[in-house]
């Protein structure tokens, strides 16, 4: 199983790679800031494991 997975900044549009405990938890949303731009973000993982990193204001 993997343990890292690349997202693309809603923001700057770079492409960082996510690490660790957040990727081992069900579906879902967790917050995140931009590894590149430090841009806060939304990280929404559906039911097959797909990430999607979704601006702030957007995702509520
Ligand atoms: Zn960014």
């Amino acid at each position: 199983m993997k343990s890292s997975k690349e997202v693309t900044c809603p923001a700057c549009f770079e492409q960082f790679t996510l690490w660790g405990s957040p990727l081992e938890s069900s579906a879902g949303e967790f917050d995140y800031d931009c590894e590149v731009c430090c841009h806060p973000m939304v990280i929404r993982v559906d039911e097959e494991g797909d990430f999607m990193a979704l601006p702030l204001d957007e995702a509520y």
